[in-house]
């Protein structure tokens, strides 16, 4: 498959959710609602019962390929759901190694389950992430490097090309978690990561209302071992969600492309406001990651961290405005909040994620200025 990078990101989304041209035939897919299929002749290949494929998913699978410059993809019913076939699939006897600053569920099922398997699993901070990566080298095992960027919820940024470098003399599978980014903001396989994973749930999809995850590899080899991992564990897709999330991909880079202008203005005004005590967000020229953000990323993100002086200035700010929902997850079209201590994250009690949707930025500024008034 030929990946043209000049083909502009909202017409590659357009074009990997059109169907093929097919004279008389819908120009939009519909949804493939099946649990099994007329039996094939012997010795022929397809499809033959619905736990293992379905027509739907491959629509959609071939869209999320095509986004993440890869050859293949693979749907599965939420992020984590993604995330632990390809731990299951991949940990090979060497090290399991994971962000200790990245999004929790990834870091518990790594050491609470894998552990129990007898596989050996460490956590580093993103700063110290490529240098634990360098200390693999002379593992044994093959070793898989579970990475992050930008780091949920701290936003910091992995160096992709440095770590790749240090995966590949480690000789081990480099994994990243591109969900925060999505492939807008940036495609890690072009970095030299062996397979991406995410939850579209979040950015992809963008309208709160599926879960939904994936994974995406140049490698035959990781596609198949993780094919055979979601078919025999049953983690597999509903069509009706699979066809839902190709439709929203449609809008995925123009909704991107908002909600990074909105973020860049939400958090230059929110930055230095005296309530304020920090704001991260790596389009920030100011921010600690922004150089290493703007060689490897495209588009910064909806994602904006901003900590308060203490919970009461957090929550007072979560009570005035009415704009940003206080929720968890991100990504969607409506602006949220999350205060990411009430759910354990190692961050200070006014730490607030906030995740910018696509309203008018002049009404998101207004909103925020009466909120912090
Ligand atoms: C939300 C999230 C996941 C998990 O996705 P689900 O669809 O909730 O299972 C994984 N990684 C990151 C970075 C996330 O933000």
């Amino acid at each position: 498959m030929s990946h043209p990078e000049e083909i502009g990101p909202s017409t590659r989304c357009v074009r990997a959710t059109g169907s093929p041209c097919d004279p008389g035939q819908p120009l939009s897919p519909s949804p493939v609602l099946t649990s099994t299929y007329h039996a094939l002749p012997l010795g022929e290949a397809g499809d033959f019962y619905g736990r293992n494929s379905n027509p739907t998913w491959r629509v959609l699978e071939r869209a999320l390929a095509e986004l993440e410059h890869a050859d293949a993809a693979l749907v599965f019913p939420t992020g984590m759901g993604a995330i632990t076939a390809v731990l299951r699939a991949l940990s090979g006897g060497g090290t399991v190694l994971v962000p200790a600053d990245g999004y929790y569920q990834t870091r518990v099922y790594a050491a609470e389950r894998l552990a129990a398997y007898g596989i050996q699993v460490r956590s580093e901070r993103c700063e110290a992430f490529t240098e634990a990566v360098r200390s693999l080298a002379r593992a044994p095992q093959p070793s898989v490097v579970f990475a992050e960027t930008p780091v949920n919820p701290t936003l910091d940024v992995l160096d992709l090309r440095a770590t790749a470098t240090a995966a590949r003399e480690a000789e081990a599978m480099f994994v990243v978690d591109n969900t925060a980014a999505t492939p807008f903001g940036q495609t890690p396989l072009d970095f030299g990561a062996d397979l991406v994973v995410a939850a579209a749930t979040k950015g992809l999809c963008g309208h709160s209302d599926i879960t939904l995850g994936y994974i995406a590899t140049n490698r035959a080899d990781l596609a198949e071992a993780i094919a055979l991992e979601r078919t025999v564990s049953g983690v597999t897709t509903g069509p009706f969600e699979a066809w839902l999330a190709h439709r929203s991909l449609a809008t995925a880079a123009l909704r991107f492309q908002r909600q990074c202008a909105n973020a860049q203005a939400v958090a230059e005004f929110l930055n230095g406001k005296p309530q304020v005590r920090s704001v991260r967000y790596p389009g920030l020229a100011s921010d600690p990651s922004h150089a290493l953000a703007a060689r490897q990323m495209k588009g910064f993100g909806s994602l904006v961290s901003v900590t308060f002086e203490d919970m009461g200035t957090a929550q007072r700010f979560l009570a005035r405005s009415e704009l940003f929902a206080e929720a968890t997850s991100f990504g969607g079209v409506h602006s949220t909040a999350d205060r990411r201590a009430r759910w354990g994250d190692a961050v200070p009690e006014g730490f607030l994620r906030l995740s910018i949707g696509i309203e008018d930025e002049r009404d998101l500024l207004a909103d925020l200025q009466r909120a912090l008034a």
